[in-house]
């Protein structure tokens, strides 16, 4: 039963921990969820679409819109500016929506610093190693890129602890991590919290 007010999920981790592929998984199967799409300065990777993938935006255009405040958050990554549109989380999530983000991992804890009701989720891949491997085999970075994403998914790692769940991606085990992410999201949602005093009254009382 949808009442209220929709919950904030943020899946965050290091670049190659397969964010892309598990949260387009939830999605397909979460009709209640909705992807917040963020705005990026980045160049689009060949096959991403403006609106679906990022807004695609030039730098001058993403200072002014962050100037204006319509970011919840942004951050500075590999030389990019990414971030957050505010309206949309907001609107969605008072529509009884709940909204999924995926960040990197300074724009999940500002999130949660914004929002301490979001529900932070840290995704990984069962050996470290393993981010690199992804990230050579998907092509889209050059190596130097490659290089310095791996430092940044080092420094990413010591945040583990400030989130509410981790979730691991082993290798060619994905569905799994996919089951186990739709099982935060739903045990989230009956967490007593979440519930307004007249609605428990109204179980507690007829
Ligand atoms: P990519 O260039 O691979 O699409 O994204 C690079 C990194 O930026 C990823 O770790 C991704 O999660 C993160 N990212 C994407 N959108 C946002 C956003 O709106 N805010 C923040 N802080 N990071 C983002």
């Amino acid at each position: 039963m949808k009442q209220g007010p929709g919950l904030l999920f943020v899946v965050s981790g290091p670049s190659g921990a397969g964010k892309d592929t598990l949260v387009d998984a939830l999605l397909a199967r979460s009709p209640q969820l909705r992807y917040s799409v963020s705005a990026t300065t980045r160049e689009p990777r060949p096959g991403e679409i403006e609106g679906q993938h990022y807004f695609f935006l030039t730098r001058e255009e993403f200072e002014r819109r962050r100037e204006a405040g319509a970011f919840l958050e942004w951050r500075d990554y590999n030389g990019n500016l990414y971030g957050t549109p505010r309206d949309y989380v907001e609107q969605t999530v008072a529509e009884g929506y709940d909204v999924i983000m995926k960040p990197e991992v300074n724009g999940a804890l500002a999130v949660q610093r914004a929002y301490p009701a979001a529900v932070l989720i840290f995704l990984v891949p069962d050996r470290f190693s393993y981010l690199g491997e992804r990230l050579l085999a998907r092509r889209t970075e050059t190596n130097e890129e490659i290089a310095h994403r791996l430092e940044i998914a080092h420094q990413e790692m010591e945040f583990i602890r400030s989130f509410d769940y981790i979730v691991i991606n082993e290798q060619h085990r994905s569905e799994e991590a996919v089951e186990d992410l739709a099982a935060v999201l739903h045990a989230e949602r009956f967490r007593i919290h979440r519930y307004t005093d007249d609605r428990l009254r109204s179980v507690e009382h007829t």
